[in-house]
């Protein structure tokens, strides 16, 4: 038993021994990786060198393992990727849904308290964070009777969140305090201004229902403007719009095409080259008349709604009326009034 075990590894040795000496060709200066001055991985073209058949056959072995190991690689990389994909996917038209389901529900009360979806009369009694169900408020606290600060320029930058004093993202509306139409279909939102130590206040009774939308949308070289719904629909869908400013209560005033500003002191002012009155609830609207100096045609506005230069005497007793705005003409300017009955008056003022 002992021989017979004896001889098979003597004839195994002889095998694996026989087998080595076959494959690799170990003469000196060969090709083969186990020969002495081997030239193998030297650069030195083959030819009229002894060649190691064994050699090649390795290298060749690992050359496909090593592509099979890189092709396996690639592809777990790849699945990697691809699921993290999906997941990425995944979450965002899950975000995407909750963000529409919670806006349902805010854009549904936001319709109902809508004066033009046919509204009871006065919103309910409900407040969220200080601030009154249905109304549309504005996270930058943008002052909307400012034409200055309701003058945008197309490429102008984030504004100034006047709460943090940072640049920050603030396109959306806060509507029963939550975010409302917070996409990238709008550039700016002006809702009611939100005050510093009096937050819901609405002094100027920005009406329900509605907020001032600043489009990403560039019209021959102006911003276009609109009001919109909760659901972001547009009020007038007119692109020559670039600017709204909110005279008082439902009363807007709608300034079109390019601006250009401002006139020297003290007629500070921004020519338009049209603008026109606009009542949120009647519907009625008032085209100001243009200016006419020379050939040119502008209605130019001062600065600020209740913030021209005017002297006392021209302005009418402060408890007759809600709001007033001077329009430059040539040789006189229109200040034009919100009466407390909010009917739209004016006077005639020397310029
Ligand atoms: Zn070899």
């Amino acid at each position: 038993m002992i021989r017979i075990k004896f001889l098979l590894s003597v004839l195994l040795f002889f095998a694996v021994n026989q087998l080595s000496a076959q494959s690799h060709v170990t003469t000196p200066g060969s090709f083969c990786k186990y020969a002495k001055n081997s030239l193998r991985n030297k650069n030195i073209y083959a030819e009229g060198h002894t060649i190691c058949p064994a050699c090649d056959k390795e290298d060749e072995k690992e050359a496909t393992a090593r592509k099979a190991e890189n092709k396996r690689r690639e592809d777990a990389k790849n699945a990697a990727i691809a699921a993290e994909n999906l997941a990425k996917q995944r979450a965002l038209d899950a975000e995407m849904k909750r963000k529409r389901d919670a806006d349902k529900g805010v854009t549904e009360l936001g319709l109902k308290m809508s004066p033009t979806k046919g509204s009871t009369g006065a919103p309910p009694p409900v407040e969220i964070d200080g601030m009154k169900a249905g109304y549309f408020y504005d996270d930058g606290q943008t002052d909307n009777q400012s034409v200055s600060y309701m003058i945008y320029y197309p490429n102008q930058s984030e504004r100034n969140n006047q709460i943090y004093k940072l640049y920050s993202d603030i396109n959306y509306f806060v509507l029963n305090g939550k975010k409302i139409l917070d996409n990238d279909e709008f550039k700016y939102c002006i809702g009611v201004r939100r005050v510093p130590g009096q937050v819901g206040h609405n002094t100027a009774n920005f009406p329900p229902g509605v907020g001032i939308a600043v489009l990403n949308k560039i019209v021959d070289d102006h911003v276009v403007s609109d009001l919109v719904d909760a659901t972001g629909k547009r009020l007038f869908n007119n692109d020559n719009i670039s600017t709204i400013v909110h005279f008082t209560d439902d009363w807007f005033i709608l300034m079109e095409g390019k601006p250009f500003g401002l006139g020297g002191h003290p007629y500070y002012g921004y020519q338009f080259p049209a603008a026109k009155f606009y009542n949120y609830k009647t519907g009625e609207t008032f085209d100001i008349p243009n200016a006419q100096p020379g050939s040119r045609s502008y209605v130019q506005i001062s600065a600020a709604v209740n913030g021209s230069y005017m002297l006392a005497r021209e302005l009418r007793d402060a408890s007759t009326y809600r709001a007033y705005i001077r329009i430059y003409g040539r040789d006189k300017s229109t200040v034009y009034f919100i009466t407390n009955e909010g009917k739209l008056e004016w006077d005639e003022v020397n310029k």
